[in-house]
C-alpha cells in the first residue's frame, strides 16, 4: 500500500509548525558554541537513501544474513578508516557503527566485563556521566579516581587504589578528550602503572567521543590508541564528522569480540551488537563525510579547530577573562558568563566553569561576536552595579 499524503494535507496551522519548527532549528545552529557538534556537513547528494528502510541488523563483517537492505560494506570501510587512524593490528580489529559514544562505551566495558568478570572498573570523575549508568547495567564493581584540576586524571590516586585492589583484574576507563575541560588522560601511563603493579588481568577502553577522532593528528603525540595500550576506542560519529543522525564507533581487538559472538539463525548472522536493528544511515553518511574528506581533510579540520581555539583564547585574555585551554585542544575553558549569554550560544556549564568548543564550523567572525557580548555584558554588569549604591 502506498499514501499520496503530502505535507499539503497537513491543516495549515500545523504546516506552519512546521515552518517555525525548522526556523527555530536553523537559528539555534547558528548560535552554537557549547557543544562539540560539527554543523558544516552536506549530505545533499546522499539524501535519497532515505527512501529505503536501511537496517544493518547483526554483525557487519558476517555475509550471508537473509536482511539485505542494509549498508554492512560501507560500516566495513568506516571501521577501517578508524582501525588504521587508531594503529590497530590489521589482522585483529572489529566493530561497528553505534547509536553513539554511550553505546561505544558500553560495547568496550561489555567486552571487558566478559574476559573479567571479576574486575574492578576505575574512571575518573570526569568521565562522562553515561559511563556511571553503563556500569551500572552491567553490575561491575567500580571505583572513582580524583581527576586533576585540568580534568586528567590523578596518576597517583589511581596507583594508590589500584594497589590496594591488586588481587582484581583492572578494568580502565580512560578518557581522551573529557566533556567539560578536553582534558587527555595517558593510556600509556596508566598501562604502566598497570605493568609497575604486576596487574596482568586488565582491559584498557579509551573513551575518545570528540578528540579521537583527530588524535591521530596532535602534535606532540597523545597516547591514547591501540599502539599506546588501548584494548578498545570509542568515538562519536555526529561529533567531529558531523552528521544529521546521531552515531559513534566502536573499534576493538576482533580476538575480543570472539569471546561473545553467539550466532543466531532467525537472521543468519551473528549477534555481537548491543541493539538487534541498527541504524543503515549514519555508516553512510559518515563513509560519505570520511570519503570527502579523506585522512588529509580531517588533518587540516583538526588544524582549522586548532588555530580557531588558539584565536578565541586570546581574545579572552586581551579582554581580561581568564580562559584556558588543555595542550592542543580546541575546547576553550573560561568562567561561566550570564545566563542571556548561556542561552544565546547554547553554553554547556558546570559549576562556574563554561566553555567553547571550537569545531570545524566555527568562524573567527563568531568568536569575534561572543567576545563582544562578553565585554558588553561585564560593562552592563557594572552599571547596575554603581546604580544600586
Ligand atoms: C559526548 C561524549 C560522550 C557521549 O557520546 P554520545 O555520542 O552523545 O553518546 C561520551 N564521552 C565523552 C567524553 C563525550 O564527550
Amino acid at each position: 500500500m502506498t499514501t499520496t499524503f503530502t505535507k499539503k494535507d497537513l491543516t495549515i496551522a500545523d504546516q506552519q509548525r512546521l515552518q517555525t519548527l525548522e526556523q527555530h532549528i536553523e537559528l539555534a545552529r547558528d548560535y552554537f558554541l557549547g557543544y562539540p557538534v560539527s554543523k558544516d556537513f552536506d549530505f545533499s547528494e546522499i539524501n535519497h537513501f532515505l527512501n529505503f528502510p536501511i537496517n544493518n541488523i547483526g554483525d557487519p563483517y558476517e555475509q550471508g544474513s537473509t536482511y539485505r537492505v542494509q549498508t554492512h560494506e560501507l560500516e566495513r570501510e568506516v571501521i577501517r578508516f578508524f582501525a588504521k587512524l587508531f594503529r590497530a593490528n590489521p589482522q585483529d580489529y572489529w566493530g561497528y557503527v553505534t547509536n553513539g559514544s554511550s553505546e561505544s562505551n558500553l560495547y568496550g566495558l561489555y567486552l571487558a566485563r566478559e574476559m573479567y568478570p571479576k574486575g574492578m572498573v576505575y574512571y575518573s570523575g570526569s568521565t562522562h556521566y553515561s559511563v556511571r549508568k553503563n556500569i551500572h547495567l552491567l553490575n561491575i564493581p567500580s571505583i572513582v579516581i580524583r581527576s586533576q584540576d585540568n580534568g586528567e586524571i590523578d596518576y597517583e590516586d589511581f596507583e594508590n587504589t589500584v594497589r590496594m585492589n591488586r588481587h582484581k583484574p583492572a578494568i580502565v576507563l580512560a578518557t581522551f578528550g573529557t566533556t567539560m575541560h578536553e582534558a587527555k588522560d595517558d593510556v600509556t601511563r596508566l598501562k604502566g602503572i598497570l605493568k609497575k603493579l604486576a596487574i596482568q588481568d586488565h582491559y584498557i577502553h579509551c573513551d575518545g567521543a570528540l578528540a579521537g577522532t583527530f588524535g591521530a593528528f596532535i602534535e606532540p603525540r597523545l597516547p591514547f590508541d591501540f599502539k599506546d595500550g588501548a584494548d578498545s576506542i570509542s568515538i562519536s560519529g555526529h561529533k567531529f564528522v558531523g552528521s544529521p543522525i546521531p552515531c559513534g564507533v566502536i573499534v576493538t581487538k576482533k580476538s575480543n569480540r570472539d569471546r561473545i559472538a553467539k550466532g543466531i539463525s532467525y537472521i543468519g548472522s551473528l549477534d555481537t551488537t548491543i541493539t538487534g536493528s541498527r541504524n543503515g544511515h549514519s555508516p553512510l553518511f559518515l563513509w560519505y563525510g570520511l570519503k570527502k574528506m579523506g585522512e588529509e581533510g580531517l588533518r587540516a579540520r583538526y588544524l582549522y579547530s586548532l588555530d580557531i581555539a588558539r584565536y578565541c583564547e586570546n581574545k579572552l585574555k586581551e579582554a581580561g577573562i581568564t580562559a584556558w585551554r588543555n595542550p592542543e585542544a580546541i575546547t576553550v575553558v573560561l568562567p561561566k558568563t550570564t545566563e542571556s549569554i548561556k542561552q544565546k550560544w547554547q553554553l554547556a556549564t558546570e559549576g562556574d566553569m563554561s566553555h567553547i568548543i571550537c569545531m570545524p564550523n566555527v568562524t573567527r567572525a563568531q568568536i569575534d561576536e561572543f567576545v563582544e557580548d562578553i565585554v558588553n555584558s561585564e560593562e552592563e554588569a557594572e552599571e547596575e552595579f554603581e546604580f544600586e549604591f
